[in-house]
């Protein structure tokens, strides 16, 4: 019977758990391949707008300033690729990605300032995209943050690139609330349940 241990999981929907068993069994795939070559690894968890199931994609490894998992945008602000890479008739519910780089195999200028947790840049990303992020890191810890909600002022507008010029949707973000604090700061991450090395 399953109790309080380690592999119990951690969030407290039937959907909730099961995008997290689903990252789970990813990140325990890629940590040790990231630990290998130093490079992040990472993707992005769909769910079927009519059935329901879970998926994922996943792009090539990449160094932590060019791994690309979907939120490339143009100049007018649109995604590179359709529904931010995933298939058609699913919507994006959360991405996941390593932070596998052993600091003591690089030079020392090299070596990360602070620890190896989120980055102030994920959690921006992680809060303009709306999406829960999951993020392992090297000794096998992960943990999982939790955007607040993003009051959002959307609209078409005028876009020119080389001298084209479209009418695009726009999507724009409040970036402060009320008291002057930046949203992305104001979510919530957590250490989860047991280490994906072990
Ligand atoms: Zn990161």
């Amino acid at each position: 019977m399953a109790g309080a241990g380690a592999g119990q999981r951690k969030a407290p929907t039937n959907e909730d758990g099961a995008i997290e068993d689903l990252v789970k069994a990813r990140l325990r795939k890629l940590l040790p391949l990231s630990k290998g070559d130093q490079l992040e690894r990472g993707g992005i968890v769909h769910r079927n707008e009519k059935t329901g199931a879970l998926g994922h994609v996943e792009g090539a490894p990449g160094s932590e300033d060019d791994l690309a998992i979907g939120f490339t945008k143009d100049p007018c602000g649109r995604y590179v690729t359709p529904n931010r890479g995933c298939p058609p008739g699913t919507k994006p519910v959360a991405f996941y990605h390593t932070h596998g780089r052993d600091d003591s195999k690089r030079a020392e200028g090299a070596r990360r300032a602070g620890p190896a947790g989120f980055s102030d840049e994920d959690l921006r990303i992680a809060t303009e995209e709306q999406l829960v992020a999951f993020v392992a890191l090297d000794d096998g810890r992960w943990l999982r943050f939790t955007p607040v909600e993003v009051p959002v002022v959307a609209g078409m507008m005028e876009c020119t690139v080389a001298g084209v010029t479209e009418t695009v949707p726009f999507r724009a973000q409040h970036a402060f609330d009320t008291d002057g604090q930046p949203f992305w700061q104001k979510g919530k991450t957590v250490p989860m349940n047991g280490n994906l090395l072990g």
